[in-house]
């Protein structure tokens, strides 16, 4: 069951309010936000707006311009991959990943190799919803993952 927070994105209080728990669930241990293609994107920049702090794109295969670190993962019927510049982070940064959902954690353990590749150290993993029963916390420990909603 595909779980639709369109709502969620287009409320501006709700988007706000789901932003600014994550933003304080972890306060002072962040120095950017690395926003998931394409619906973290939206959370993401709201996360770093609150938290006055640098954000980072990182997008689907082939949508980059330049020099990029990538990481595959499979997501439903094949391989994939996400992409972040390889300028866009430095090894002095902190950097908290920020997507909507959290299912089997293939996406978010792909986002934070991309952290690891740049040299950044991972601050952690937030979403809005994470869908507990497909088990992608454990996908991504030991770093922590903060979700507002589970179900
Ligand atoms: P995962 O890689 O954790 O299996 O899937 C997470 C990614 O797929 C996220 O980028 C998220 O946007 C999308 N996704 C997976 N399932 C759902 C869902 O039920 N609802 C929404 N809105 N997105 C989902």
């Amino acid at each position: 069951m595909f779980r639709d927070l369109s709502g969620t994105m287009s409320d501006p209080f709700l988007l706000r309010s789901v932003a600014t728990h994550i933003a304080l669930a972890f306060e002072g241990k962040f120095s950017a936000v690395l926003a998931v293609d394409a619906r973290g994107f939206i959370l993401g920049t709201m996360v770093s707006q609150i938290s006055s702090c640098r954000l980072v794109l990182a997008r689907k295969l082939g949508k980059l311009p330049g020099a990029v670190h990538r990481a595959t993962y499979e997501f439903e019927y094949g391989a994939t991959a996400l992409e972040v510049q390889r300028d866009a982070l430095s090894a002095e940064q902190s950097v908290l990943v920020v997507d909507d959902v959290l299912a089997t954690g293939g996406t978010l353990a792909a986002a934070g190799a991309l952290v690891s590749r740049a040299g950044a150290k991972l601050s952690g993993f937030a979403t809005a919803l994470e869908l507990t029963e497909l088990g992608g916390r454990r996908t991504l420990a030991p770093y922590p993952v903060f979700s507002l909603l589970t179900t």
